[in-house]
C-alpha cells in the first residue's frame, strides 16, 4: 500500500508569499557560509542533509486530498480538497500509460475545504472515467452540485463527461471496493464526518479520519476511536491545533490537536500517524516545531509500542 499526500492543509488553501521565499532564500545562503555548488543536485544535497524541512522546503497549501494505491488497480482517494487538482493531472498521466480510470473516492464530508477540488478536477471531463463518490452523507451530491451553481461557478456539473456515481455509506458496515476493505467511523464535527479504515489483501491498514474533535477531558469516550485505529500501519489524523489553542479559544471548532492524537495512537497501539489537516495560519516553522514537540510527546508517553510520528506535507509518499 502506498499512501500519497495531494493535499494537508485545513479549512483554506494557502500559499507561500515572495517575503516567505526570500526569507528562505536568505537563511540557506547564510547557512551555506559561502560555500560553492558544482550544480543543482550538489546544492539540493546541501537542502536536504543541512538544511531543515522548514528552511529548505514547505509543507504545502493545498488542502485535503490523499491518494490511497492499493487494492485492484482503480484509483482510491480521500475527499475533494484542492490537492485533488494536482493529482487529476498526475492521474491524466497515468491513464495515457494504462492505468484504469475509475476512481473510488472516500468523503470524510461536504465542508468546502473538502470539495473545491472538484470543479478543476479534469477526470470529470474524460467520458471514459467512471467516478464513485461514496460518503457517509446522503447530501453530498447536493453539495457538489451547488458548488458548480451558475452564480458560484461557470461550468455546470451537468456539463461534466465522466459517469459519476453516488453511494452512501454506514458506520459499522465494512465493504469492499477496488479490492481494498473500507470501515466507517462517525465523527464529531458540524454536520457530522467520517473516518475510514483501508485494509489491503496483504493486512496493510491506513486511518484516514479529518476534521474530528476528540477532547483531551473526555478520552474515555473515545475508546470506540482507539478500536477503530486499532494497531494500523498508518493513521492521518486532524491535528490542526496545538494542544493550547485546542483547550482555549477553539475549543468545538471540530478538530483536535497532536496531544490528543498521540494518546489514541498509542492507546490503539497503531505504528505511524500523520499530523493533518494543518492550520492555515500557521508557517513551516510553526509545524515543524510542532511535529518536534509531537515526537518529545511521543517519546515520554510511550508504553511498550514506539509510534512513528510524521508531519504530513503535499507531496510526501508514504510506503506501508
Ligand atoms: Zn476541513
Ligand atoms: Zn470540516
Amino acid at each position: 500500500m502506498i499512501v500519497r499526500f495531494w493535499g494537508t492543509r485545513g479549512s483554506l488553501p494557502v500559499a507561500q508569499t515572495a517575503r516567505t521565499i526570500r526569507e528562505k532564500i536568505a537563511r540557506a545562503l547564510v547557512a551555506a557560509k559561502g560555500r560553492s555548488f558544482a550544480d543543482e543536485a550538489e546544492a539540493d544535497r546541501f537542502i536536504g542533509e543541512e538544511l531543515s524541512f522548514a528552511a529548505g522546503s514547505s509543507y504545502g497549501g493545498a488542502t485535503t486530498c490523499i491518494e490511497i494505491e492499493a487494492g485492484d488497480g482503480s484509483f482510491i482517494l480521500c475527499d475533494l480538497g484542492s490537492g485533488l487538482r494536482e493529482f487529476g493531472l498526475d492521474a491524466m498521466r497515468r491513464c495515457a500509460e494504462g492505468h484504469e480510470r475509475t476512481y473510488n473516492v472516500f468523503m470524510s464530508h461536504v465542508h468546502w475545504d473538502h470539495i473545491m477540488g472538484f470543479p478543476f478536477f479534469v477526470p470529470a471531463f474524460d467520458p471514459g472515467a467512471r467516478i464513485v463518490i461514496h460518503s457517509g452523507h446522503a447530501d453530498a451530491e447536493a453539495a457538489l452540485r451547488r458548488q458548480q451553481e451558475e452564480m458560484s461557478f461557470p461550468v455546470a456539473f451537468d456539463w461534466l463527461r465522466a459517469k459519476i456515481e453516488f453511494v452512501t455509506v454506514t458506520p459499522g458496515t465494512v465493504y469492499s471496493v477496488g479490492g481494498v476493505n473500507v470501515e466507517v467511523m462517525a465523527q464529531h464535527h458540524s454536520h457530522v464526518s467520517y473516518g475510514y479504515r483501508f485494509t489491503d489483501a496483504d493486512g496493510k491498514t491506513a486511518i484516514f479520519s479529518t476534521d474530528s474533535e476528540h477532547k483531551i477531558e473526555q478520552m474515555e469516550g473515545e475508546a470506540d476511536v482507539a478500536h477503530f485505529f486499532r494497531n494500523a500501519d498508518l493513521v492521518i489524523c486532524d491535528t490542526m491545533y496545538s494542544l493550547a489553542d485546542s483547550v482555549s479559544m477553539k475549543e468545538d471548532w471540530g478538530h483536535s490537536s497532536n496531544i490528543v492524537a498521540i494518546d489514541l495512537c498509542h492507546e490503539a497501539e497503531a505504528k505511524r500517524l500523520a499530523l493533518f489537516h494543518h492550520e492555515p495560519t500557521y508557517s513551516d516553522e510553526d509545524l515543524e516545531r510542532m511535529h518536534r514537540e509531537s515526537i518529545r510527546y511521543e517519546e515520554l508517553t510511550r508504553r511498550d509500542h514506539p509510534l512513528d510520528v510524521l508531519c504530513a506535507y503535499d507531496g510526501l509518499e508514504v510506503v506501508l
